[in-house]
């Protein structure tokens, strides 16, 4: 829940990344040779997919206008469709925690074969960072000599969450999250939930408006309301664990463990700039914290959630009963 989705089902009309387009653009169409390996990093949600994407889009349409791709030449529905020979994508296979060597090297093994349409080839390595050392040592050649009109564009976090090996032969490109006013606005234009909704879901995503957007469409911001309202009425002695887990029934184990953290996270930072909580307070508060995400780490064992669940929650509900914490709690 926390990384960026890949998938192509994007909006595209991304307002704050306008100006690192108009750079990246201008590293391909300056003076200089243009780059070979480049590495898009930012917070999950800022768009580096979407960057990606664009960048992609843009070198290998067959008549690209100075700022964007035509959208309509074969070689851009081919892109729409996610069937272009040559935009090779490489990314975490599913259950999987890495890149694997193997992956690196079909990679390699495609990017020899010759360029189909317009002489661009780009490879897209999503999760750049989940790379294994091998794999990492095996792209390390390709990072330096791809071969003629071959763009390498690997996303990760943050430059420093790959081996210097890696990231030293790359250019960089550091996406920012916009200002707030900006996400939301540009929130508003593709959602109906009145204001509140819309900058809740913000929060939710640390302000990254992509990750705010992916909240939204899988109604993600109904969930976590429910986990604090569930929290919530425990803390004011409204309601017993076993009914609060009733009404979390819908959600799975994992849901449940993020948003719980998510509150805590939240509600501890609340409580730290608040001078009328005292320390004994704070300090149950971010021991319930990371329970939870000790308790979280249980979901691949097979251990019954709902238990798990139920013994955090009546943890939460002693602790709420020895400090007045949530008292002190803006909603
Ligand atoms: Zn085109």
């Amino acid at each position: 829940m926390s990384s960026e989705p890949a998938n192509l089902d994007w909006p595209v009309d991304l307002p704050w990344l306008a100006t690192d387009w108009r750079l990246l653009r201008q590293r391909f169409n300056g003076q200089q040779a243009p780059p070979h390996a480049l590495m898009l990093t930012g917070a999950p949600g800022s768009g580096r997919t979407a960057t990606a994407n664009h960048i992609a889009a843009w070198l290998l349409c067959q008549q690209a206008q100075e700022d964007a791709a035509c959208g309509t030449c074969a070689s851009c529905r081919m892109h729409q469709a996610g069937s272009h020979p040559d935009l090779l994508q490489v990314k975490l296979e599913e259950d999987a925690n890495t890149i694997k060597v193997d992956q690196i090297r079909a990679l390699i093994h495609a990017l020899n074969l010759t360029a189909g349409f317009n002489g661009w080839r780009v490879a897209i390595i999503q999760a750049a960072s989940s790379m294994t050392d091998s794999a990492a040592n095996a792209l390390l050649k390709t990072l330096e000599e791809p071969g003629d009109k071959t763009l390498l564009l690997l996303l990760a976090d943050t430059r420093m969450s790959l081996p210097a090996t890696i990231h030293s032969r790359c250019q960089q490109c550091l996406l920012q999250a916009p200002v707030r006013e900006v996400a939301l606005a540009w929130l508003q234009q593709h959602f109906a939930d009145d204001e509140q909704v819309l900058a809740q879901a913000l929060d939710m995503a640390y302000g990254a408006p992509l990750q705010a957007w992916s909240l939204l469409r899988q109604d993600h911001v109904a969930t976590a309301r429910s986990i604090a309202a569930g929290l919530q009425s425990l803390a004011a002695a409204d309601t017993d664990t076993q009914s609060v887990l009733d009404q979390w029934q819908p959600w799975p184990a994992e849901q449940c463990w993020h948003w719980i953290q998510f509150w805590l996270h939240q509600w501890s930072r609340q409580c730290l700039a608040d001078q009328h909580v005292d320390a004994a307070a704070r300090q149950a508060l971010l021991q319930l914290y990371d329970q939870a995400a000790e308790s979280a780490q249980t979901v691949a064992s097979g251990l019954r959630q709902d238990l798990q669940i139920n013994a955090w929650l009546l943890r939460w509900q002693g602790m709420c009963a020895s400090h007045a914490i949530m008292q002190r709690i803006s909603p």
